[in-house]
């Protein structure tokens, strides 16, 4: 059986008209003979609605009422894409994740997908039908529903893709593909035709949201290929895939940047052993992640300033940690929610000298101030003012040869 996965994102299902459309390209994989089964994300804006009534609900909702809630919206497209087939002669149903169901595992709103069943969805294809299964979805060992985390419809369709054993898996989405940048903040962004999961995880995880993440490692881990194309032009699009198919001459791959994180820095903090495992120990305790981390050698030999990062959306939870911490002491606790992250990944560092050399004069000839830095081996992260973002961003596009 020749199966193929067609994921669609919010703005490709976002009105009737866009449905009519998607439903078409559907229809031309069935018509190439394909078996095709339809994952999709909530019309664009609906998860946030979603999320903004549970926040105007409580401040503290519920985690499993979360889920049930904000996974709302895949179960309106869902219905509305099979109801257009059906309306155009095809034989399609929708399936929420608990019909399947998707199994889940994790807490709710970051769960991952673990098995799914594929008994009846097979009967389906095989019977000729078109099953369109909501994303971001699914139900856990207490039967209760659960989501992917933001974004998590591409987990989905990857998943779908594996257990479902399909010979492609595209991701339908606003842009043309995976670029050099966001197309969206930089126009003269070029779309690169081949990534390797290694630079596309790097690149979701540092911003650019076109691809979820955790997507990106399960398609790593099963080895699934993935086109991200445009659901509105009919282009050729970008394949994320193995490194060894990828012949790449740019030492660069691409430029992400960051919008929601905030510096936190705690001045003159007693400078002993273990003082930074005290630090991180209640905020690790409290699941919130810290990003980058920086600690100035200590100039007198008993004071030092710590400098990290966190998700802006996080602050208030940890500045009150912060200050119940009696393990800890420090004279001044300073906050920048001000700042953006930038980041140049790419697999051809690892062999070229002076990268990192370059970035940096590059933002010193734009007088762009670096507050932080971290690296791994194939990204360099700079923490700068949020009014430089775009600047850095075109003038690392330029340096590191993106433009052409
Ligand atoms: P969907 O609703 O289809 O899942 P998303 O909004 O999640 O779409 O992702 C697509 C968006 O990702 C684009 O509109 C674009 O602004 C943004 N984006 C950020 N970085 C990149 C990049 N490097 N390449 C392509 N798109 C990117
Ligand atoms: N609708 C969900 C979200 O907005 C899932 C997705 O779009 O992939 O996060
Ligand atoms: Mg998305």
């Amino acid at each position: 059986m020749k199966i193929i996965v067609l994921k669609f994102g919010g703005t490709s299902v976002g009105t009737i008209d866009r449905i009519k459309k998607i439903s078409n390209i559907i229809i031309s994989y069935k018509n190439k003979g394909y078996k095709v089964i339809v994952v999709t994300s909530a019309m664009s804006g609906a998860t946030n609605d979603l999320i903004k009534k549970s926040k105007a609900i409580s401040n503290n909702f519920n985690t499993s009422e979360h889920d049930v809630l904000v996974s709302a919206g895949e179960q309106v497209s869902c219905a509305l894409i099979s109801g257009r087939l059906i309306h155009m002669g095809y034989k399609s149903k929708s399936w929420m994740g608990w019909q399947i169901p998707i199994i889940t595992e994790g807490k709710h709103s970051s769960s991952r997908i673990i098995s799914i069943n594929k008994k009846k969805i097979f009967e389906y294809i095989k019977s000729g039908g078109i099953p369109v299964i909501a994303g971001f979805q699914g139900v856990d060992i207490n039967n209760r529903i659960t989501t992917l985390g933001r974004g998590g419809s591409d987990a989905s369709a990857i998943m779908c893709a594996k257990f479902f054993k399909a010979k492609k898996c595209i991701i339908y989405t606003d842009v043309e593909g995976v670029y050099t940048t966001d197309p969206n903040i930089l126009q003269k962004a070029k779309k690169i035709k081949v990534i390797s999961y290694e630079e596309m995880l790097e690149m979701a995880s540092l911003g650019a949201k076109v691809m979820q993440p955790i997507s990106i490692q399960d398609a790593r881990i099963n080895r699934i290929d993935i086109n991200v194309k445009s659901s509105f032009v009919k282009k050729k699009g970008s394949l994320i895939t193995k490194r060894k198919n990828i012949i790449r001459n740019k030492v660069i791959t691409g430029i992400t940047s960051t919008r929601n994180d905030a510096k936190v820095t705690l001045i003159g903090v007693k400078d002993r052993p273990g003082v930074a495992a005290s630090i991180f120990k209640p905020l690790s305790k409290n699941s919130i992640n810290v990003d980058m981390v920086v600690q100035n050698i200590s100039a007198n030999g008993k004071e030092t300033d710590l400098t990290f990062t966190i998700s802006a959306d996080e602050l208030s939870k940890t500045t009150k940690l912060l200050k119940q911490n009696n393990k800890i002491n420090f004279r001044k606790l300073s906050i920048d929610k001000n700042v953006s992250k930038v980041s140049i990944i790419g697999v051809g560092m690892v062999t070229t000298p002076g990268v990192s050399y370059r970035m940096f004069q590059t933002l010193a000839d734009k007088k762009i101030n670096i507050l932080v830095i971290s690296t791994s081996e194939i990204k360099i992260s700079v923490l700068i003012n949020k009014k430089n973002q775009k600047k850095a961003i075109s003038s690392l596009h330029k340096e590191f040869k993106l433009n052409n």
